[in-house]
């Protein structure tokens, strides 16, 4: 297959505006795809090379990408830097400087999908002194033998910036109409194994059958199970069938703990590898884990030195940086927090019962100074809960979550339900919760705020049908330096039209590839002619809108855009808003 023959389907994606057309491309361009070539071609649309998971990533910086530009255009280093500046996509702009050159030099070479790729992989692997000047060497070498469609596609796809629009669900979606079957069913391979390139090639060589008979393994990732919210005991526990176990919720970082004989690997909510990050964790876990295999989830929760106190989680950052790894190990210590087991030496229990799975942890988890069980009790009474969660704030956590106990409490990989619900504690506005919304796109700012980005429109996420809604435009609680950070963002993650899965009446100055999540809290949430989320389900023509919102400083950047707040829960907090309005006014009465 010619890499040409991919970039006219990326051409095809980037025009379009509506979400269905989109699914009708994609679905071509598998159906033309060769059976073997499925996988990479999956990645490739999503702008990577292989399943998050395997930790290797492409690591062209734009600015790398900007050099390789100039060595094959032979361009004026200005030149390259206004037309970035102007275009905010290092693929505009090789488009123009290379469409430029090949007016002189029509010598164009037809390029495969798999040479690009393996192009690709190359770089991938270069690591090491000098690893910077080989990604150079090789991206320079590819793009001096495409056309410069083909190029602008092949560096959007090693900067990991494709402005396609295209997400893991709409693949999926596309998957599903080539081969049959339902999106659910593709769906849950996808949550078993976190690799869509894998399900995509499995559903072109072993058709539907293949799909269905996909099982966890341990190695692979599996996408995490989440938490509805609700605001009070009475309501947590008429969801439960009146009985619970309710956990302490740890603040910090998610880790999905996967154990073979001496083999650890530790990946984040998000399926990477971030093993590398805490070595402290694999020896623990090989010291205090008593089973051959297990895959395992638990909370690590950064601790004093000094007084062994939980600390705020943004003490894990320090982990991320690769050089001085072993300085933090021995300066930020962390306890683990194990609260599932999914997979037990050949056993996998995704399908047995919260208080199996629970059972089963209890018996393998040696607790040390690192290695600790959640905490966690059996309640029935609203006062009970609401005992434990005044303990859990007390000791430094967020809340708590309380587990469903009933016959269908099994762990739904990648689904957010009513099996666990998070209470947290009240935040001192009407609007009790934060929320992370998708940056969808911006306006420019004035006064002060000149040259800048004064205010981003914010979505929220409809997973039923993959399309962002707005629901704010956000404006406030940006420092200086923030401003100038989500500028930057923003502008490398410009668009020329909005979206087509984002659904949007109001217009914004720039259009934002749906990539950036923050954190808000508004004052309440309102109903809105002007914002689309979950629009109709109220009153017709109106859909809700959170009023006063405000950057809580917590950039989300360990979220995916289809991992924000769905309309959804947004349209649940309004209807709770309106239950808590209504027992105030009666109470005044
Ligand atoms: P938030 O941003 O509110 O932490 P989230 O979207 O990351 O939420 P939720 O589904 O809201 O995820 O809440 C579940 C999260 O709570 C888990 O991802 C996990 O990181 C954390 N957590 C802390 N303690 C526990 C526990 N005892 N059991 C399960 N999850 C826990």
């Amino acid at each position: 297959m010619l890499f040409a023959v991919l970039a006219s389907y990326y051409e095809k994606l980037e025009a379009t505006t509506k979400r269905l057309e989109m699914i009708d491309i994609l679905s071509e361009l598998f159906s033309k795809t060769p059976p073997e070539l499925m996988d990479k071609v999956a990645y490739m649309t999503l702008g990577e090379v292989y399943p998050a998971y395997r930790g290797l990533e492409l690591g062209v910086a734009e600015k790398l990408a900007l050099k390789a530009v100039q060595r094959v255009s032979g361009a004026r280093e200005t030149t390259i830097s206004q037309l970035y500046a102007q275009h905010g996509d290092v693929g505009s702009v090789a488009l123009i400087l290379l469409g430029q050159k090949a007016q002189t030099t029509l010598s164009f070479q037809e390029l495969t999908v798999e040479y690009v790729y393996s192009s690709l992989e190359q770089i991938a692997k270069a690591s090491g002194p000098g690893a910077q000047e080989t990604k150079l060497a090789i991206l320079s070498r590819i793009l001096s033998q495409t056309s410069p469609v083909e190029a602008k596609h092949i560096l959007r796809i090693v900067t990991g910036n494709m402005r396609l629009g295209v997400a893991d669900m709409t693949i999926l979606e596309a998957l599903a109409k080539v081969f049959g079957g339902s999106k659910e069913e593709f769906e849950r391979a996808y949550n078993l194994s976190s690799d869509i390139g894998l399900v995509a090639k499995t559903a072109a060589l072993e058709g539907l059958n293949g799909i269905r008979d996909f099982r966890i393994r341990v190695g692979v990732p599996v996408r995490c199970m989440l938490a509805e919210r609700l605001s009070t005991a009475e309501e947590i526990l008429l969801k439960t069938d009146g009985r619970a176990f309710v956990e302490h919720k740890y603040d910090g970082e998610r880790m999905q703990i996967h154990k073979s004989r001496e083999t650890v690997l530790i990946f984040s909510r998000r399926q990477e590898n971030i093993t590398s990050q805490y070595p402290d964790v694999v020896s623990a876990v090989l010291s205090n884990i008593e089973a051959d295999e297990a895959i395992m989830e638990c909370e690590a929760v950064p601790v004093s030195l000094d007084t062994g106190e939980m600390l705020p989680f943004q003490e894990l950052m320090h982990r991320r940086r690769k050089k001085e790894i072993e300085k933090a190990v021995e300066e930020y210590p962390i306890t683990l927090y194990f609260f599932d087991l999914l997979y037990l030496d050949g056993r996998d229990l995704t399908n047995s019962t919260f208080l199996e799975r629970r059972t089963a942890l209890e018996k393998i988890v040696k607790p040390s100074e690192t290695v600790k069980l959640s905490y966690g009790k059996l309640v029935t009474t609203p006062e009970d809960l609401d005992k434990l969660f005044n303990e859990a704030v007390e000791l430094g956590c967020e809340g708590v979550i309380a587990k469903s106990v009933g016959e269908d409490s099994v762990y739904r990989a990648g689904a957010r339900g009513w099996q666990w619900i998070k209470y947290k504690r009240d935040y001192r506005s009407e609007m009790i919760d934060t929320v992370d919304l998708v940056v969808v796109g911006a306006f420019h700012g004035r006064g002060r705020r000149t040259g800048r980005y004064g205010a981003l429109l914010m979505a929220s996420y409809d997973d039923e049908r993959d399309v962002f809604q707005t629901v704010c435009k956000v404006g406030s609680g940006f420092k200086d330096e923030d401003l100038e950070y989500f500028t930057n963002l923003v502008n490398s993650n410009r668009l020329g039209h909005p979206s087509p899965r984002l659904e949007t009446v109001l217009e914004a100055d720039v259009w934002v590839d749906p990539r950036i999540v923050l954190e808000i809290i508004g004052a309440e949430i309102t109903l809105s002619p002007t914002h689309t989320c979950a629009k109709d389900s109220i009153k017709a023509g109106h859909g809700l809108a959170i009023r006063f919102p405000r950057y809580t400083g917590r950039y989300r950047d360990d979220r995916k855009a289809e991992d924000a707040t769905t309309s959804k829960e947004i349209l649940e907090m309004y209807r709770r808003q309106l239950k808590r309005i209504e027992a105030k006014v009666s109470e005044e009465r």
